[in-house]
């Protein structure tokens, strides 16, 4: 069995600690690799390398630095296919879905490029006589991250390639469901021209985590996955000084108005719903139907397009809309929640409790779902399933599915779909959620703006990305300097004619 590495100093290195977990293929249910788990002195000595490699790389000239990620974006194309290969064999998502996930990533190194731009600074002339006074944004030193298994290449570029171009070393702790493809990038942005150590992969568990929150050289951490462990890393990071931002679970509801046009809302539920086997942070996991009539057609449209959806490993083409989630747990938790739906009173409308694979029986596929009559009370509600698991929750009125949206504790996505340009600006300005789509199922802001949820879904104040990237990865220094310039009397300076 292969047994995956940590990448330190620009080189493949094994685990010492003895610790591994297992990688699986979430379509066969087999073991294909395992990942070292990596303890504080692994973790330690990587930090050190950073530290060492990083004030070279920050002293680089930003042009320079950009011209890494130009090269970086060319080696991406490169290998995409081999990176979404990769991807999915340990993620399970579809071949197309992986090249998107890259894809993503791959613009916020595009976005980076323009770092000259963004790292330039200000200058007033003239802030007094004699005074001018400028701004710096510089480097913060060792930078960390911590990813989550359902975007392997996508998030850990929201972080490093910022990090990276504003010149600072970046240690990455991948989830470690599927470590590969965070290994092959941190590879390929060393063939870019990247130096040694600036960024390196360190594989491991909490005990990496707990590493890099109590490293006292590690300047910053971004972190995206569940929200409890967002809050623990957001409340141990801050006590330990640092700068962290912390980006957590969802549960995005879309509201469906009368006036909608219901089968392309009916459309977008069903991408939006069960691609990615519902394994994004940016999925909608609660249909919102207002009144009767319309709740009652909604439904008689997603149930034939659900029953429809090809279900299948990413192996079997391209026409496949969903793959396996990605472990065993992950399906029967979802499955267990399912189960609790049924209990408390909800309706199944379209039950893939028996969903079975042939050839693939050992596979964590999941039977796409829908619940109707769901109720806030109810625990398919309130919790993030993350799973191909969609619930309706019929509401009266446009107030009431928006105060269902806003009481929610969760703030990531959500979306309207209407034809009423008042009822869609109202709902823009009202909700208190941070990313909106209106009759756009998923609103994943591109690279030059920046994302981020709202309540339980962040801890921190800056968004991922975009211009808020380059304030979180770099310190201001303001500096105000007096020269007796234009005061010469005789070739002499005159300092007193300057008070
Ligand atoms: P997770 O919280 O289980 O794991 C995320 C990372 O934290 C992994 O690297 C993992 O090794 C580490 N980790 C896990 N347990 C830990 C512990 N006890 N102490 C310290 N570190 C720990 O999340 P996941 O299952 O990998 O990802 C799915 C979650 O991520 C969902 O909740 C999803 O909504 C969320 N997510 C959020 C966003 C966003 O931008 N808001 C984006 C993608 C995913």
């Amino acid at each position: 069995m292969q047994e995956l590495t940590h990448y330190i100093n620009g080189a493949h290195v094994k685990g010492t600690s003895g610790r591994f977990a297992d990688v699986f293929n979430p379509a066969t249910g087999e073991v294909q690799a395992k990942v070292p788990l990596a303890n504080k002195d692994e973790f330690d000595a990587a930090v050190e390398i950073a530290a060492a490699a990083q004030p070279a790389w920050g002293a680089t000239n930003p042009q320079r630095r950009a011209r890494v990620m130009m090269k970086f974006v060319d080696l991406l194309n490169r290998d995409m296919d081999k990176l979404a290969e990769a991807l999915s064999r340990e993620h399970g998502k579809t071949f197309p879905d992986a090249k998107g996930d890259i894809q993503r990533g791959l613009e916020v190194v595009e976005y980076c490029i323009g770092a000259p731009q963004m790292l330039k600074g200000e200058f007033t002339d003239s802030a007094g006589p004699g005074i001018d006074m400028y701004s710096l944004r510089q480097p913060l030193g060792v930078t960390g991250g911590i990813t989550p298994f359902n975007f392997p290449a996508m998030i850990p570029m929201w972080m490093f390639a910022p990090a990276i171009v504003c010149g600072n070393a970046f240690i990455l702790k991948p989830s470690e469901r599927d470590p590969s493809v965070p290994l092959m990038l941190a590879e390929l942005i060393e063939e870019a021209g990247l130096p040694k150590g600036i960024l390196q992969v360190v594989n491991g568990d909490k005990e990496a985590v707990d590493a890099m929150l109590y490293n006292d050289t590690v300047q910053s951490i971004g972190f995206v996955g569940s929200t409890p462990i967002a809050e623990y890393i957001y409340g141990t990071g801050c006590s330990q000084g640092k700068r962290v931002q912390c980006f957590g679970g969802a549960k995005n509801h879309m509201i469906i108005m009368p006036d909608a046009d219901l089968d392309q809302a009916a459309d977008a539920l069903v991408g939006a719903g069960y691609g990615a086997a519902g394994e994004r942070c940016m999925a909608i996991s609660v249909a919102v139907p207002v009144g009767e009539e319309t709740a009652d057609r909604l439904i008689e449209k997603l149930v034939p397009r659900i029953e429809k959806l090809k279900v299948g490993p990413y192996t079997s083409g391209d026409d496949v809309d969903y793959g396996p989630v990605v472990t065993a747990q992950a399906k029967e938790n979802i499955l267990r929640l399912v189960q609790t739906g049924v209990d408390q009173g909800a309706e199944l409308v379209v039950d893939g409790r028996d969903f079975s694979l042939q050839g693939y029986e050992e596979g964590f596929f999941v039977g796409a779902h829908l619940f109707d009559r769901v109720t806030p009370d109810m625990d398919i509600y309130k919790t993030e399933i993350f799973g191909p698991v969609l619930s309706t929750v019929r509401a009266g009125s446009y107030e009431e599915a928006l105060g269902l949206a806003m009481d929610h504790e969760y703030g990531n996505g959500t979306a309207i779909f209407t034809r009423d340009g008042d009822t869609a600006r109202d709902f823009a300005n009202r909700i208190n959620i941070g990313m909106v789509g209106i009759n756009v199922p998923i609103p994943v802001p591109l690279a030059y703006h920046t994302f981020g949820g709202w309540k339980k879904s962040v801890f921190g104040d800056l968004n991922q990305h975009g211009p808020d990237a380059f304030k979180f990865y770099t310190r201001t220094k303001t500096v105000t300097s007096r020269w007796p310039s234009g005061i010469k009397e005789g070739g002499e300076f005159n300092f007193k004619a300057m008070d």
